[in-house]
């Protein structure tokens, strides 16, 4: 039905600093996020492109892209411009990557913990080369790469070693004076995670991103992170989510999206999305989505409406989107729910499109 009018929330959220993921603040009362990571290979730039345009579609509001090799470092500069949403560089062993990462215009860059120490004498650089860019770090520490100096203290990945990591990890950027920082700890067992998360969010200051790792297949893996996801955010504690499952990641931010959405940590509204284009694209796809958020202003309807770059790709990628246009060659195909309608020229795409928000929209009303 139409947006209700929002509930008391169950908890105050957690007084967190604000970092910036290019345009989207994290932390310090922002929305919560929801963010991604594409599982093509990153040097494949098409395929990449794609698969984020296909999260954007589905509301993705921040992408991770893994960067183990020199190609895929190569391949951060087009993906970074290209893509609508904030790329995130994840990085596990080669400084020279963080390096290039900032340098391709990423808007954040990931490391990981386990490893940092092996370029200890680097940190320095990584906290001034980000520094000098704006670009946030985010210390991403999981049970599977613990510090072997923590597991041999305590055992096992208990929350403390978890949280242990992460604060000594944060202290070593803090020495060279840089705090643009959000941390996660994530664990697969949900038990650990929700520990570890409550002790780092009382420890510290710094946003935090929710994650239970290997989650599992998409049933296991919905329902752990919906509980995990769920004790913390209650309670206050989370900035940004992602949820981890073996399927598409478009799947991941349905369901990161209804885990807030359930909680009422987030209203729908009338959201446009669009493609990040790619070499197929046969319009300008900034200018359109452009003209079509201008022209559904004021709809208050909880509708994702897709602007796509192409009609081969465009319609499959944006699947989870309400209503979209995917355009080429002078014309634009109209669909619903993933499925072409009708096919229209370019000059009747955004009249089109209102007419069937407000069919959607009628619909919703009566259902
Ligand atoms: Fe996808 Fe087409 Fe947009 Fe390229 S132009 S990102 S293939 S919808």
């Amino acid at each position: 039905g139409m947006p209700s009018v929002p509930l008391e929330p169950l908890a105050p959220r957690r007084m967190s600093r604000r970092i910036m993921v290019g345009n989207v603040p994290v932390g310090g009362g922002a929305p919560i996020s929801v963010q991604s990571m594409t599982t093509t290979v990153t040097a494949d730039v098409n395929a990449t492109l794609q698969q984020i345009a296909q999260l954007t579609a589905s509301g993705c509001q921040i992408v991770r892209v893994a960067c183990p090799s020199q190609d895929d470092a190569d391949a951060l500069a087009i993906i970074a411009r290209k893509s609508q949403i904030p790329v995130i560089a994840d990085i596990h062993f080669q400084p020279k990557y963080v390096y290039a990462a900032i340098d391709a215009g990423c808007a954040a860059v990931r490391v990981n913990p386990g490893n940092i120490r092996q370029f200890d004498d680097q940190v320095k650089e990584i906290a001034k080369r980000a520094g000098e860019a704006g670009i946030p770090i985010r210390i991403g520490v999981n049970a599977g790469s613990l510090d072997r100096r923590l597991l041999e203290k305590y055992g096992r990945a208990t929350p403390e070693a978890l949280v242990e990591s992460a604060l000594w990890e944060c202290s070593l950027f803090e020495e060279h004076g840089f705090r643009d920082i959000k941390i996660s700890v994530k664990h697969n067992d949900p038990v650990v995670m929700v520990a570890a998360y409550r002790k780092l969010a009382a420890a510290c200051d710094y946003p935090l991103h929710l994650g239970v790792t290997e989650a599992g297949p998409a049933f296991q893996g919905t329902i752990k992170s919906a509980v995990a996801f769920g004790a913390l955010l209650a309670e206050g504690i989370g900035d940004t989510i992602r949820v981890s499952l073996s399927a598409p990641p478009a799947e991941e931010i349905k369901v990161g999206t209804q885990i807030l959405e359930s909680l009422g940590l987030r209203q729908r509204g009338l959201e446009i999305v669009s493609c990040p284009s790619c070499g197929r694209a046969q319009v300008d796809v900034y200018k359109l989505a452009e003209e079509v958020t201008a022209g559904l202003e004021g709809m208050e309807v909880p509708l994702r409406v897709a602007v796509m770059g192409c009609v081969v790709n465009g319609p499959g990628e944006a699947r989870e989107a309400d209503l979209g246009v995917a355009s080429g060659n002078g014309k634009g195909q109209i669909f619903v729910k993933g499925e072409v309608i009708k096919t229209v020229p370019e000059s009747k795409i955004v009249e089109t499109l209102i007419e069937e928000a407000l069919k959607l929209a009628e619909q919703m009303q009566d259902a």
